[in-house]
């Protein structure tokens, strides 16, 4: 099913597709089917709406992981 070329994982044209780790031991795993392949976007949270309620917490960057055999979104907000 994969495809290894030039040592890297490649399952679409325009993104890459690999393993993440959360932490050091800790491999990410899709939540809703298993998987352990993902690519990744970076989400600007600092939305007017976000700032109008006071969420500043939320005036963060995320790090969107999603699941390449589902699509099933996981998010991380930068520390
Ligand atoms: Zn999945």
């Amino acid at each position: 099913m994969l495809q290894c070329v030039n040592n890297k994982t490649i399952m679409s044209k325009e993104k890459e597709v690999k393993e993440y780790f959360v932490r050091k031991g800790l491999k990410l795993e899709c939540v809703i089917c298993k998987s352990h392949l993902f690519w990744t976007r970076t989400t600007l949270m600092n939305t007017t709406g976000m700032s109008i309620m006071g969420l500043d917490w939320a005036n963060k960057h995320a790090t969107n992981y999603v699941c390449d055999s589902c699509g099933y979104v996981h998010w991380f907000l930068d520390k």
